[in-house]
């Protein structure tokens, strides 16, 4: 039933799978060859509806690398996770080369416990900050059950994949977590969520001359740290606004200046408001979002590049999807509160 599922949502994003430029960014005529070039890198940014059958919320990129490996940073809310499973199959993928949770956030690896169950993962990177909470349990017990391991990165690093003729790297910015760090992460009763989300790595890719800047969920004095320590070397053709685009916590205007991106992509929906977008606008950046389904795709054949998007309508089949997980989670809960009613009539007989 599932497979048969899958199959004709396939068929479906193959049929329909048109897509509709929003923007045409270099020479005309170069926007298709840096989507079709058999050299060019593909950045995903999906947004999904989640099993509750509204959009979920969090980070999660899936990239195709230009010698076809597979990258994914960061993978959403628990409830998305047989979405983001379903949309990673849709591309195709059966192997994931490269697994990158930035931090222990339920908005960036919920879905990571599924993805490791229903995919092969070759190598899988983390910040090193595990935390004594869910989904962080849920992900280490994954991590064991699939002998896995967890390498941890830190500023500095630098990943080479791609390869001679088409080299990708993924530089390390931040963070530069100590031992103690860590331990605080665990151990310390007052650390706190503004401690956790700088915790995050932030990555920069680099596809020839074209680049992206990844920074998940650091804050203000991250930001800050980073346009001291690397000043315009952060400049990147792309950028995902800090934090989910939130004005007050993150995407300083001067982080904006040094990175200097044409465009900027927001991911999650809580802090899209028309003070990010302005303050973007007044530094001459577009910002880029989507409101329902479907997703934003970034791709360069590392010289020229293209944005398009993709929505998925009311009659596609990831809403029929969506709407069977909102039925599945219905009954379970309708299930649990029989089950509770019981418990409570024989305490009452007792
Ligand atoms: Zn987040």
């Amino acid at each position: 039933m599932k497979n048969n599922l899958l199959l004709i949502f396939l068929t479906f994003l193959l049929i329909s799978c048109k897509t509709i430029p929003i923007e045409k960014l270099n020479t005309p005529g170069l926007l298709s060859d840096a989507i079709e070039n058999q050299n060019s890198i593909k950045i995903y940014f999906p947004k999904l509806l989640n099993r509750e059958n509204i959009l979920g919320d969090g980070d999660g990129i899936v990239i195709l690398l230009p010698d076809d490996e597979v990258l994914v940073i960061d993978g959403f809310y628990e409830n998305t996770s047989e979405i983001y499973c379903d949309f990673l199959k849709s591309l195709n993928i059966t192997k994931i080369n490269y697994l990158i949770a930035t931090h222990m956030h339920g908005d960036h690896i919920g879905s990571f416990p599924r993805i490791i169950e229903e995919f092969e993962i070759e190598n899988l990177y983390t910040n090193g900050a595990f935390l004594d909470r869910e989904p962080s349990h849920l992900f280490e017990d994954a991590i064991e059950e699939y002998e896995l391991e967890a390498k941890v990165l830190t500023a500095g690093d630098s990943l080479n994949l791609g390869d001679n003729e088409n080299p990708v790297t993924l530089d390390i910015l931040w963070p530069s977590l100590t031992e103690e760090d860590i331990n605080k992460a665990f151990k310390n009763p007052g650390f706190t969520e503004e401690f956790i989300n700088n915790t995050a790595l932030v990555i920069k890719l680099v596809y020839k001359d074209f680049s992206i800047l990844f920074p998940s969920d650091i804050y203000k004095s991250t930001e800050e740290f980073l346009v001291n320590k690397y000043g315009n070397a952060l400049h990147s053709t792309i950028l995902k606004a800090s934090h989910h685009g939130e004005f007050y916590t993150a995407n300083l205007p001067d982080f904006i200046k040094c990175v200097a991106p044409d465009y900027s992509i927001l991911q999650g929906t809580r802090y899209i408001n028309s003070v990010i977008d302005k303050r973007y606008k007044e530094a001459g950046v577009t910002l880029l979002f989507r409101k329902s389904a479907g997703y934003i795709l970034v791709s360069s054949d590392g010289k020229d590049y293209a944005i398009s998007e993709e929505t998925f309508n009311e009659s596609s089949l990831i809403y029929e999807y969506s709407a069977i997980r909102a039925k599945e989670e219905q009954k379970r809960r309708e299930e649990q509160q029989k089950e509770f009613l019981l418990k409570l009539s024989e305490t009452k007989q007792n």
